[in-house]
């Protein structure tokens, strides 16, 4: 990433390029003008990731948790975005998280957004999700026959190349919500 990502770039690039994880907590953070912890890291470092700096950060938070106060949002927020920015605490340059770190610890509970759709939403909920996207009925059952047998990230590497119908050969597995967002990227160039 180039580091040229703006606060305001963030809707258009995930709604075309993110993975379903980062969407639905997108989505959430919209829709509830708050995240919880656990999707403010999963997608907070995402989005450091795709190349938002730590001023469009804080800016991008400030706008998105709209109803917070000024001096809440300092106090509570902000902190936590500079440091995973590595600059506060321990000054450690924290990275995005794997899809096996997203998929193997801290489950989400109800009311949480982090965590894998392919893994963590109920079946129906995915389902619903999935013709959400127009997937067609046929490529959704094969989705969802992987998800059965538990290969989430084979599920999210189906649902990158039935929704990238450019890309003609099978794509690579997506090991990484990041890599997603760079062979999203680079399928629309
Ligand atoms: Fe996100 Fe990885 Fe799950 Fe895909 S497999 S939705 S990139 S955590």
């Amino acid at each position: 990433s180039d580091g040229t990502v703006q606060a305001s770039d963030v809707d258009g690039l995930i709604s075309e390029h993110a993975p379903l994880c980062m969407r639905n907590l997108h989505d959430s953070l919209r829709a509830n003008k708050h995240l919880r912890h656990g999707g403010r890291m999963q997608y907070g470092l995402f989005l450091k990731g795709i190349g938002l700096n730590i001023d469009e950060a804080i800016l991008f938070w400030k706008l998105a948790f709209a109803n917070l106060p000024d001096d809440k949002f300092q106090k509570e927020y902000a902190y936590n975005i500079r440091h995973n920015y590595g600059l506060e605490g321990r000054r450690l340059d924290y990275t995005p998280y794997s899809c096996m770190k997203i998929i193997q610890s801290n489950q989400p509970s109800s009311g949480d957004s982090h965590g894998c759709p392919f893994k963590h939403f109920s079946p129906e909920n995915l389902e619903t999700r999935l013709y959400k996207d127009k997937i067609d009925k046929p490529q959704i059952q094969e989705i969802m026959t992987l998800v059965n047998n538990r290969h989430y990230q084979l599920a999210c590497t189906r649902h990158f190349e039935v929704t990238h119908t450019k890309v003609t050969e099978k794509a690579t597995i997506i090991e990484h919500p990041n890599q997603y967002y760079e062979m999203s990227k680079a399928a629309a160039e």
